[in-house]
């Protein structure tokens, strides 16, 4: 019984991030796809992600406001600075901040 409850659960899981992957490559067709209907896959990824308890892939979090599950483009909706060590992101749909600490790339820059 529980050894086939654990079965069902990892295939529920697998299907979910087999969602995740699908609706990730939606979003990132801005060609083929309105920005109504590619933040909707954003809200829709960031439900199933919680939903299963599965990470959010780090690109998503990248472009989507965790605040209001809202697609950010920037320039148009959303506005990112760099500043400080920290990746700044603003989202004109609810206004939050969100400041992200930029360390990909630790270049030491002289003074
Ligand atoms: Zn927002």
């Amino acid at each position: 019984m529980g050894r086939r409850n654990r079965l069902h659960r990892e295939k529920r899981k697998a299907h979910a991030l087999w969602s995740q992957g699908q609706l990730l490559s939606l979003l990132k067709d801005p060609y083929r796809y309105t920005p109504e209907q590619r933040s909707r896959f954003a809200v829709h990824l960031v439900k199933i992600s919680r939903r299963h308890r599965i990470r959010l892939p780090s690109e998503v979090r990248e472009i989507v406001c965790r605040t209001c599950n809202t697609l950010l483009r920037y320039g148009d909706n959303a506005s990112i600075r760099f500043r400080n060590g920290h990746k700044i992101q603003t989202c004109f749909s609810c206004n939050s901040i969100r400041r992200i600490p930029y360390r990909q790339h630790s270049m030491k820059v002289e003074a």
